[in-house]
Order: structure tokens, then C-alpha cells, then sequence
């Protein structure tokens, strides 16, 4: 089977609606057909300040929704990022391999470091992405499912595979991102031109998939369509509208095409009202599920325990090659 890996951070508590259905869903979709290893990642958090109580909080609460949208650990392996101390040691290695230059050229971090202000942005914001490449690389992944933001941090990771084959013999395989295009960037329900985002989505544009349903239904309400009345997915003329119908499409598996047949003639509330109905449905059970898991952190700890011993048998193999092809002396 080939091999799929993916992570995602525990900064906000709660998952948000792009998180699922950008990534999470295809998590659950690829545990069929790979090797699949999933991740927490925790040491990717404190890129940012965070209180070390809320940390190990939101740590359990975001393994807690990964199992809740339908991670299964009979079928996968899900683990914590600092579980496994392979992470950061290939981290550092591939630092060692990445050009300043390189590195600066990540949008990602010109995003976040820039609504930090460069003094209170860390070195570790910075190489972030550079740890992501030793994530993934670890594993030997063939497939990294993740949203449209991450494309640039996979071809980085390709690089970087590709140089450290070339200088040193062959030793990484070369990973392909997992995009699903219709979803891969949900958009944010008060300004559809920016990405739904942990850390820069209005609270009322974030979709959180742990708030109170009656507050999901009054966000999808409220959400900004356009002055025009017509239902119609057109993603450059009218982002709203089009991002309602995509969430739409992919939570009920109704095609765009016959939502506008069903809503032609309608009024844009008419459309969110449904949603909001859909967007009640599917998150009430997994707010459940997430309590479920939560309340019995006996079962939660040993999936875990189990997770990072499985990542690490593979993640140790991979270092340990990967030490001896660079030279480093072996402890006796
Ligand atoms: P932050 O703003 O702190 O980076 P985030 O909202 O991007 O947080 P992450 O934990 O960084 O959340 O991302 C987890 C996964 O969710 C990644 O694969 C990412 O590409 C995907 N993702 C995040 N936001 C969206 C979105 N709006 N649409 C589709 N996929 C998304
Ligand atoms: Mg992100």
C-alpha cells in the first residue's frame, strides 16, 4: 500500500469547517487505500505563544475530533507530533539543507509573520515549514493530504527529498500533495476573499465545528453572499455565494449543478437556511463523539501510546538511514 501522511495543529481548540472538509475528510477517505499516518502537531503550535495548560488541552481535543470525524485507529495510525523525537532530529537536518533565500520565500510564513510584527515572529515560525518537510519525509510518504495553503510547503518537501537523494544516495521518496480541488480552499463566511483560518478568520466568518449548533446556524445565516439574487457558482463573481454551495455540495453529496437547478427562482436565505439545516446535522453528532472520546481518556491515551509507537518504529528507521548516509558516527 502506498503511504499517506498528514498533521494538524491543536493552536484553536476547535476544528474549523475548512480543516474538515479541506483535509480531514480526505484523511478518512485515504485510510481505504494507504498506509496512513496522521498527526497531532504539537511542536508546529508553539510556533506561535501558547499557555501550556490550553496546549495539552487542545492537544486530546484535537485527537479527540480526529477520531470523531472518522479516524479509525484499527485502520491507521494516529499519533503526537512530540510522541515521536524523530520530528524535530530530520528537522534539524533538513535546516541544514534548506537556503535562507528558500526559506523566506514561503508565503505562509510572509503571512503569519507578517500580522506578528518581525520581532514578535520566532526562528521557529520561519523554519516551520521546514519542519513540515521532515514530517513528511520521515514517513515516506507518497501521498500528503492537505488543503491548497500547504501546495508550496510539498513542493518544498520534494525539493529537499530530491537534493538530499541526489548529495547523498537515495534515500526519501519523492511525496505528491493530495488536493481535492472543489474543497481545497474553503473560504470565510464574513470575507469570502480570505481562507477560513484558525488564526485569521473573524469569529463570525470561522466556522468551528465544536460551537454550539444554534451559533453554526446563525454564522451560515448571516454569512456575506452579494447584492445580486441569483443562485449560481461562479467563484470570481459571486465567492460567497459559490463557497456556500461548495460546503453545500460536499456535506449532502448533491451535486453544484442540481442545487442551482433546486434553487432557481429562490432567495439567498432560502439557501442558507437549508445549509444551516445540513451544517446542524453534521455537527451535532460529532460534537457528541468528540465529548464521547473526551470522557474516557483511558481509551484516548492508549490509541496514542500505540499511534507513536507504530510512527516511531518507521520514523526511527528512516533517521537512522538517514544519519549513516550523512556521515554521522554511530554510538556505539
Ligand atoms: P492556521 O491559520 O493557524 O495556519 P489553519 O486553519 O490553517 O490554521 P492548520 O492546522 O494549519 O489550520 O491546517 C490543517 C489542515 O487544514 C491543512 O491541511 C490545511 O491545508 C487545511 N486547511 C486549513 N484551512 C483550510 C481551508 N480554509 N480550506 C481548506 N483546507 C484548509
Ligand atoms: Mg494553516
Amino acid at each position: 500500500r502506498p503511504r499517506a501522511l498528514s498533521g494538524i495543529q491543536p493552536t484553536a481548540g476547535s476544528f474549523h469547517l475548512g480543516n474538515y472538509l479541506g483535509a480531514i475528510r480526505q484523511y478518512v477517505a485515504l485510510q481505504e487505500t494507504h498506509d496512513a499516518f496522521y498527526m497531532v502537531v504539537d511542536l508546529h503550535a508553539i510556533t506561535v505563544p501558547q499557555d501550556p495548560a490550553e496546549l495539552r488541552a487542545n492537544t486530546r481535543l484535537a485527537a479527540a475530533q480526529l477520531l470523531a470525524a472518522g479516524l479509525d485507529p484499527e485502520r491507521c495510525t494516529l499519533f503526537i507530533q512530540s510522541h515521536v523525537p524523530e520530528h524535530a532530529q530530520l528537522g534539524w537536518v533538513m535546516n541544514c539543507l534548506t537556503g535562507f533565500g528558500e526559506a523566506s520565500r514561503m508565503t505562509q510564513f510572509k503571512d503569519k509573520s507578517a500580522k506578528q510584527g518581525a520581532d514578535r515572529a520566532t526562528v521557529g515560525l520561519f523554519t516551520y515549514p521546514v519542519l513540515q518537510v521532515a514530517d513528511i519525509l520521515l514517513y515516506q510518504a507518497d501521498a500528503v493530504p492537505v488543503g491548497e495553503d500547504q501546495r508550496q510547503h510539498i513542493e518544498l518537501t520534494r525539493d529537499l527529498a530530491e537534493r538530499f537523494n541526489t548529495r547523498f544516495g537515495d534515500t526519501f521518496t519523492i511525496p505528491a500533495p493530495h488536493i481535492v480541488k472543489e474543497v481545497a480552499k474553503i473560504y470565510d463566511l464574513q470575507d469570502p476573499a480570505i481562507k477560513m483560518s484558525k488564526s485569521a478568520s473573524t469569529p463570525k466568518g470561522l466556522i468551528n465545528l465544536l460551537d454550539e449548533p444554534k451559533t453554526t446556524a446563525k454564522k451560515v445565516k448571516s454569512a456575506v453572499t452579494d447584492t445580486d439574487t441569483v443562485i449560481r457558482f461562479d467563484p470570481v463573481d459571486k465567492p460567497g455565494v459559490s463557497n456556500l454551495l461548495t460546503i453545500y455540495s460536499t456535506l449532502t453529496g448533491k451535486a453544484i449543478a442540481d442545487l442551482e437547478k433546486e434553487y432557481e427562482g429562490r432567495m439567498y436565505g432560502a439557501l442558507k437556511t437549508d445549509l444551516a439545516e445540513v451544517m446542524v446535522e453534521f455537527v451535532t453528532p460529532f460534537r457528541t463523539r468528540t465529548q464521547e472520546y473526551l470522557d474516557d481518556p483511558g481509551t484516548l491515551d492508549s490509541i496514542l501510546a500505540k499511534g507513536a509507537a507504530k510512527a516511531r518504529a518507521v520514523a526511527a528507521e528512516t533517521l537512522a538511514t538517514t544519519f549513516d548516509r550523512m556521515g554521522f558516527l554511530p554510538a556505539k
